[in-house]
């Protein structure tokens, strides 16, 4: 046994070991039962804290605390205590290809010349990183840096390793969510779809790890909390007469081209999330009335928010930009009008609804909104779905959403319960992973894009974009990724990936220039997508699958 009954308090260093032999280990039930044979000797309050670790997270899912420190600060806070300067660290990690491993060879370096430092434990760390996250204000970014060099003089090399990855949330030892679920199942004998229940409504791990010891009942009266917003349902792409081969009678309903929202009201006190579960209420006051107004009760909405001007959508970057917004947004709320369309209830004056069928969801729905609910019609006729879906095309939207009446909500699933129906395009979601420099007038400001896709979590390069951006959507992007830069080389740049961006391209080829075995060709850029997260990017099986629906003889 790894960690001892006697002694209730891991060390940090204890952590770290166990993080080494997870990332030595690629068989997932051998990871399953490394993290299950822990968990039980956890004290209560060291229990979710490891959980979130383990995968690396900090704070759960649904909570607004954010660590709020980019990779520069991080680097500034291993130079100082290592002694050298900043250039000199991004040297080591250009040379390392990974900042966990710098940050400990850095240590390790230290190490040798000095003699003191106290042993750190797992709550030490948690304790540390709430006071990151809850520095604000002016002097913030000092007060932030302070605290994390104190964490990395403290820090021996292989905890260094692990410390700075959970600060950049991207720990690398293979830990996913599904794993941690079998491994709570495992470790307090219950059955793991009563884990995932759980979860579903809980949206945080490390709480359903302490609600699992307590046993099955308690995993099973798990029920949605009012400003603990909840993962959004997703959808698969599908055809009409698929759908209703498949499923009967369909529910149809526009396919909004705008944001995902969360709408969170008790009494007259409202919350809003984005599709990422960020508190966007005071970018969109404007929205946050309207849908006050709309009910009486108490509720959690599901729905999309678009942007209209002159009674047409306007371009859903025109969205974005809404719910990114902190300053002026009075005037930004007079220039772009915003409409909610509300298509899903939740939750329901003290009850929880997802797990009710989609079909009794929406009828108290419409018994508890008085306007901008989503119109929708429920047919097992092709013909009329599809005259629907044209009138959706008409005027402006970009398709349907179809939906299994019988189906239950299940956040963060992107199952077949929901069918997404819009015309034939080709383009990817992938994540921005690096930059050249731009040339002549553009010489300061990124020019062409290294993009990846993901398999198994790990981003894969998969081609370059250049075309396609306006001048101020290059300084728009260059706004949003400068302080995400972690290493640079010559005209070559490095980000912590965080971005996504949509992508066109006419086909897909093989190719030995990237990693992935793959490249796109003409490759365009088509929008921002600050709305979806890293791990919602193109999978390189997708990848596969396109180039096999291609014909597959399109090789270089
Ligand atoms: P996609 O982003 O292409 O995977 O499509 C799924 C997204 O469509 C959802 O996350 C919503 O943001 C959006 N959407 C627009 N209209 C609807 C609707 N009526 N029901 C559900 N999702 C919708």
């Amino acid at each position: 046994m790894l960690f001892s009954n006697r002694n209730p308090r891991m060390d940090f260093m204890e952590f770290a070991r166990i993080c080494e032999q997870l990332e030595g280990t690629s068989g997932r039930l051998e990871m399953i039962g490394i993290i299950s044979r822990i968990l039980p000797d956890l004290p209560e309050e060291e229990l979710p804290i490891f959980i979130r670790f383990v995968m690396g997270r900090i704070f759960p899912d649904w909570s607004p605390e954010k660590l709020g420190i980019g990779p520069n600060l991080l680097y500034e806070g291993i130079a100082y205590v290592a002694g050298i300067h900043r250039d000199d660290v991004v040297q080591v990690i250009n040379r390392t290809g990974d900042v966990g491993r710098a940050v400990e060879e850095l240590l390790a370096q230290k190490e040798q010349t000095s003699f003191f430092s106290e042993a750190l434990t797992l709550t030490d760390v948690y304790r540390d990183l709430s006071s990151i996250a809850a520095s604000e204000g002016k002097k913030s970014q000092r007060e932030k840096l302070l605290l994390v060099r104190r964490l990395f003089t403290n820090a021996k090399p292989l905890e260094g390793r692990y410390l700075s990855r959970i600060m950049l949330e991207d720990l690398r030892i293979g830990v996913g969510e599904g794993n941690v679920r079998e491994a709570i199942a495992r470790a307090s004998a219950v059955d793991p779809s009563l884990v995932e229940h759980a979860f579903q409504a809980e949206n945080d791990l490390g709480k359903v790890a302490l609600l699992a010891r307590e046993g099955s009942d308690r995993l099973r009266d798990v029920r949605i909390e009012l400003f603990h917003p909840v993962r959004m349902m997703l959808a698969q792409q599908g055809t009409i007469t698929g759908a209703i081969a498949d499923n009967g009678a369909m529910a149809a309903e526009y396919k909004y081209d705008g944001s995902r929202f969360q709408f969170h009201k008790k009494g007259d006190r409202c919350r809003m999330y984005s599709r990422k579960l960020e508190d966007v209420t005071a970018a969109l006051p404007d929205v946050t009335e309207i849908l006050l107004a709309a009910t009486t009760h108490d509720v959690i909405f599901d729905g999309e928010v678009i942007a209209i001007s002159g009674g047409k959508p306007m371009p859903f970057q025109s969205v974005l930009r809404r719910f990114r917004r902190k300053y002026g947004i009075d005037t930004m709320r007079e220039e772009i009008r915003m409409v909610p369309n509300v298509f899903d209830l939740l939750y329901l004056d003290g009850e929880t609804l997802i797990d009710l069928p989609f079909s009794e969801r929406r009828k108290k729905l419409e018994g508890v909104l008085s306007a901008h609910l989503a119109p929708e019609i429920v047919s097992d006729d092709p013909g009329e779905i599809d005259r629907m879906y044209r009138d959706a095309l008409a005027a402006g939207h970009e398709g349907l959403m179809l939906k299994v009446p019988g189906s239950p909500y299940t956040p963060g699933v992107r199952g077949k319960n929901w069918i997404k129906i819009k015309p034939d395009v080709d383009t990817l979601d992938l994540a921005v992973i690096g930059a050249d420099w731009g040339e002549g007038k553009r010489a300061h400001l990124f020019g062409s894009f290294l993009l990846a896709c993901q398999d198994q979590g790990e981003l894969v390069p998969l081609s370059r974009v250049a075309t396609g951006f306006s001048d101020e959507q290059l300084q728009e992007i260059f706004a949003l990724l400068k302080d995400r830069v972690i290493s640079q080389q010559g005209k070559e740049v490095r980000f912590e990936p965080g971005m996504v961006i949509e992508v066109g391209y006419s086909e897909i080829q093989k190719s030995p220039n990237y990693e992935s075995g793959f490249a796109l060709r003409f490759p365009r850029f088509i929008r921002l997508r600050d709305d979806k997260s890293i791990d919602e990017i193109e999978t390189l099986d997708g990848i596969r699958e396109r180039y096999r629906r291609q014909g597959g003889n399109h090789g270089a």
